[in-house]
């Protein structure tokens, strides 16, 4: 096995000191010029923290001196940036780095790079160190800051596996960034999770919570803006919590209401965690124009015992009555969720009372899951008595429910006027728009001279199930 690979070692981490250790980004002068044009791409898988990762390993690249390649066969960097989130996400990844075997004896200097979730996994560095031998470079989520002297030493031939052994985690400031779409940006508020909800993964792979400090993000905001960025999505595993660690009580509210002093026109923020929401952050989102009416807040399941134990917090009738407070004092909010079917134990009855949750919610969408064992956590202990057939059967039910009401809510957007924020053509047809509603409803629309990052009215004529069809400039 290679000496540079360590497994991050999980008591450590939860022993870890409340101050976590801040850093500071720079590009060594020499690796400025590494890449000297060739070409990198990057394959991402799972949540937005993984995109946001990408952002920054795609800017890191280009400050390297490196050009993107068009399709991911061209690359002479081939990176796989993975979650482990559940065990699927996992085997299509080992599946396709499996079969560039054969492209890596073809072309031996191409490089490829495992980096994300998957690589903090207990077993899977070790896994791809001695199964793997195409991979030429694996580090994990807290050596991100490190990519390019590991890049570096990779293009010296020498094999990396780099998992911070300490698994203490940083926050580092300063990393370039080469954003997706110029008019979005995800802004990272924090890392990692204090939660150790019993099914998830994300605690040990993205370490404990430690929170930006609100100057940094204030500075990012203001600078995305100045350079015409219209949306800031503030990204964190349970923003709800933001600054808790930094000694602030209500951290999450005083940063909204701050950024949206900011003035930038549209303020989303993901993912939030019903059990530390509070009522000042209703009021800050009632009240500043520019905190978008859309929340995303996953409840997992709809019966209090299995709530309990997934270690979510609260009970059916305590995120009913969260849910009731948004929608009274939010009027027109939209609400999306997550949800898993088949957790541990989960009766025929319990499964009835996730659906009985979700028709009282009408979510406009949801991410609906089949429970996936994870090897470490408490759930992945647990006795598991449903058949997987059973769990499927769930899920589609459960998915037909979600259907039924995502609809429902579209319809009702029939005849109205939407500000849309243009993310120009569709990938679908070019030949029509497509961008957000405040409301974050996907609208597909037709209209003359509008561009990418325009916010324009549109009229909506037709509904989709997860989408709308509308005409710009008919109001
Ligand atoms: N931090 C976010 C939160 O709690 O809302 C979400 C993080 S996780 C990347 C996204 C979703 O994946 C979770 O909300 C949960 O529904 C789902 N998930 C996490 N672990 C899972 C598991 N072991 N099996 C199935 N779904 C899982
Ligand atoms: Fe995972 Fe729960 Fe943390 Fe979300 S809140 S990342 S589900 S542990």
């Amino acid at each position: 096995m290679n000496e540079n690979y360590r497994l991050p070692d999980q008591d450590a981490e939860r022993s870890r000191t409340a101050e976590s250790r801040r850093l500071t980004f720079e590009m060594p002068e020499a690796f400025r010029h590494l890449g000297n044009g060739k070409t990198y791409f990057i394959n991402t898988y799972g949540c937005q923290a993984n995109v946001r990762d990408s952002e920054t390993i795609a800017g890191m690249m280009d400050g390297m001196g490196f050009r993107q390649a068009a399709a991911a066969e061209e690359a002479d960097v081939l990176i796989f940036n993975t979650c482990a989130v559940r065990r699927a996400a996992e085997e299509h990844v080992l599946g396709r780095i499996g079969s560039l075997r054969t492209l890596k004896k073809q072309y031996p200097d191409k490089l490829f790079v495992l980096c994300g979730c998957m690589a903090m996994e207990k077993g899977i560095a070790e896994d791809v160190a001695a199964n793997y031998p195409q991979v030429d470079l694996l580090f994990g989520t807290h050596n991100l800051h490190q990519f390019p002297s590991l890049l570096a030493r990779t293009m010296k031939k020498e094999r990396v596996f780099e998992v911070d052994s300490e698994g203490s985690g940083c926050v580092v400031e300063g990393m370039p960034v080469e954003r997706s779409r110029p008019h979005k940006a995800f802004v990272n508020i924090m890392y990692g999770c204090d939660k150790f909800c019993t099914y998830c993964i994300v605690p040990y792979t993205r370490g404990r919570q430690r929170s930006r400090r609100p100057e940094y993000i204030l500075q990012e905001i203001r600078a995305f803006r100045e350079a015409g960025g219209k949306e800031v999505t503030l990204l964190g595993q349970n923003v709800n919590a933001y600054g808790k660690d930094l000694g602030m009580a209500d951290g999450f509210t005083e940063l909204l209401r701050r950024a949206a002093e900011t003035g930038i026109e549209r303020i989303r923020f993901y993912s939030s965690h019903p059990r530390d929401y509070s009522e000042t952050t209703i009021d800050a989102m009632r009240e500043c124009p520019n905190i978008m009416p859309a929340l995303h807040l996953p409840v997992q399941s709809g019966n209090d015992e299995i709530l309990k134990k997934m270690n979510r917090g609260y009970t059916t009738d305590q995120f009913k009555y969260l849910y009731d407070r948004m929608k009274q004092k939010i009027p027109g909010m939209t609400f999306t969720t997550d949800l898993i079917v088949g957790f541990p134990s989960e009766t025929d009855e319990q499964f009835d009372d996730t659906l009985k949750l979700a028709d009282y919610c009408r979510f406009d969408s949801a991410f609906t899951f089949v429970y996936s064992p994870r090897e470490g956590t408490p759930a992945a202990a647990m006795a598991d008595s449903v058949p997987l057939s059973v769990k499927k059967q769930r899920l589609e039910t459960l998915n037909d429910l979600i259907g039924f009401w995502a609809r429902k809510n579209n319809e009702a957007a029939v005849g109205k006027v939407l500000k849309v924020l243009c993310d120009g053509p569709s990938k679908k047809n070019a030949e029509v728009l497509t961008g957000y509603s405040e409301e974050n409803r996907l609208v597909n629309f037709k209209g003359e001279g509008i561009k990418e990052g325009d916010i324009v009215d549109v009229k909506i004529t037709e509904a989709r199930s997860f989408s709308l069809n509308g005409e710009a400039g008919i109001v």
